[in-house]
């Protein structure tokens, strides 16, 4: 659900608005009464009727003009007024005291009680008490007899005093309580609006520092990976050097060490450069950088790549591809990820005479699906929500292989999903295990 919170002076400028716009349909309601009476009722005056609900919307085209220059403050008190007075002679022409428009005067107290302050809307009451017992007062003297509705009442009441005086105390005593209902329940409402408000600016605040604080961790994981990586890397290459003799003899104790150094500087470089691979897979890739890129072809050359390492595994590595014309926009190095994480653990994962199978098609929504299914060890079910969190291995997969980062899927995921993708993993533990990735594809090779 949204919550749409607006900064206070340009909430009263939407309620000024507002009241305009509910007074194009109350113009029209009293023409529409006036037009509907003259056929029901065909002895009842109703072109002052029609009159009031002309000058209603009369106003208003004055009043939605002159807006701007008013100001919306003054603009809604204006609007309250002239709305008193409209309803009092609509009263006066329709029965007076027995007009059936009189409850309207309930209603615009309420309105005003959500529109203007406490103290505003009890001198808005205070009015609307005055109008209409002034009214009353000037019919029961005479001077304006109220122009009754015919055949509604049998005998008007407008000349009976007792019941003029305590309809009009009643009438008060209503009008004053609706001010003081309608004002508590709009002044809860608001303290609830500026709570809310409040709480949204503190929300934005630590959304921001969270997010200054997540751009911050990667740049520093960035920075810090590619300053370890290049002294690692020429470590490495001494270390070589060391090994394949170049530096002079050593001893068989000094080789093992060497050896077991360079496997462990080994297992920190793919560290690092998966670490780098999962903040570049997660990095938007700006518009002009994208490419169009042969899906299929990608998969089959790193799948071609890996076809060693399955070899050496004897695990028989199928590829079925149906969509050759498919285009992938976007960038070749992050497709590249998607295939090579999904199709080297599918064979990592994957016994002795086991089968990798990659298939790939293209679907009417315009996507593209990838499914990489493995003969393998499987997800046990209870881990299998988790495999994507970064550093996360399922505990058979430990067990299975020392070596790993737990990174490779949350890099799959990051890149994917960058793209508007998704990916799926079904799995049977001791089974095998079928991960599925929908990429959309942009456009189609001719
Ligand atoms: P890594 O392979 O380095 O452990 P990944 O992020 O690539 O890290 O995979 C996370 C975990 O997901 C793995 O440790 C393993 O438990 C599980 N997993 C991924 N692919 C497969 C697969 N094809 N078969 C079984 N388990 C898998």
């Amino acid at each position: 659900m949204e919550i749409r919170i607006i900064p206070l002076d340009k909430a009263v400028d939407e309620r000024a608005h507002w009241l305009v716009r509910l007074r194009w349909i109350a113009g029209a309601a009293v023409i529409l009464f006036g037009l509907v009476a003259a056929l029901a009722l065909p002895e009842m005056r109703v072109v002052p009727v029609i009159g009031v609900g002309l000058a209603i919307l009369a106003y208003n085209v004055l009043i939605h003009v002159g807006l701007p220059h008013l100001g919306p403050k003054r603009s809604l008190h204006l609007q309250i007024l002239l709305d008193w007075l409209a309803l009092a002679v609509l009263c006066h022409i329709t029965g007076g005291l027995d007009s059936p428009f009189l409850p309207f005067f309930i209603f615009h107290v309420i309105l005003a009680g959500m529109l203007v302050s406490r103290r505003a809307c009890l001198r808005h009451g205070l009015i609307a008490i005055v109008i209409i017992s002034g009214m009353a007062m000037l019919e029961y003297a005479g001077f304006y007899p109220p122009i009754q509705l015919p055949g509604f009442l049998p005998s008007p009441r407008y000349d009976n005093l007792h019941y003029i005086l305590l309809f009009l105390g009643s009438f008060s005593i209503l009008i004053l309580l609706t001010v003081y209902l309608s004002t508590t329940v709009i002044q809860h409402l608001r303290k609830g609006e500026e709570k809310l408000m409040q709480l949204q600016d503190h929300l934005s605040d630590a959304y921001d520092g969270l997010r200054r604080a997540d751009e911050s961790k990667t740049r520093f994981v960035r920075i810090v990976s590619h300053e370890i990586r290049s002294p690692l890397a020429a470590t490495q290459s001494m270390l070589r050097v060391i090994l394949d003799g170049l530096a002079g003899e050593a001893s068989a104790k000094v080789v093992d060490l060497i050896r077991r150094s360079s496997c462990r500087l080994n297992e920190l470089l793919g560290l690092i450069n998966e670490l780098l691979d999962l903040i570049r897979g997660g990095q938007p890739v700006a518009e002009e950088e994208k490419q169009d890129i042969p899906l299929e072809a990608v998969i089959r050359k790193v799948t071609g790549d890996l076809g060693a390492h399955a070899a050496h595994k004897e695990v028989r590595l199928e590829i079925q591809l149906d969509s050759q014309d498919a285009i992938f926009r976007g960038d070749s190095q992050d497709l590249e990820r998607i295939v090579v994480n999904l199709v080297s653990n599918a064979i990592t994962y994957t016994p002795e005479f086991g089968v990798v199978k990659v298939t790939g098609r293209l679907e009417p929504d315009h996507f593209y699906r990838l499914e990489v299914a493995d003969t393998g060890i499987g997800i046990p079910p209870d881990e299998r929500p988790r495999i994507f969190e970064e550093f996360y291995r399922a505990s058979n997969a430990k067990s299975e292989k020392k070596e790993g980062t737990g990174l490779g899927l949350a890099i799959v995921k990051v890149t994917v999903e960058k793209y508007g993708g998704r990916i799926e993993v079904a799995s049977e533990l001791g089974k095998g295990t079928c991960f599925t990735v929908r990429l959309p594809v942009i456009s189609l090779a001719s």
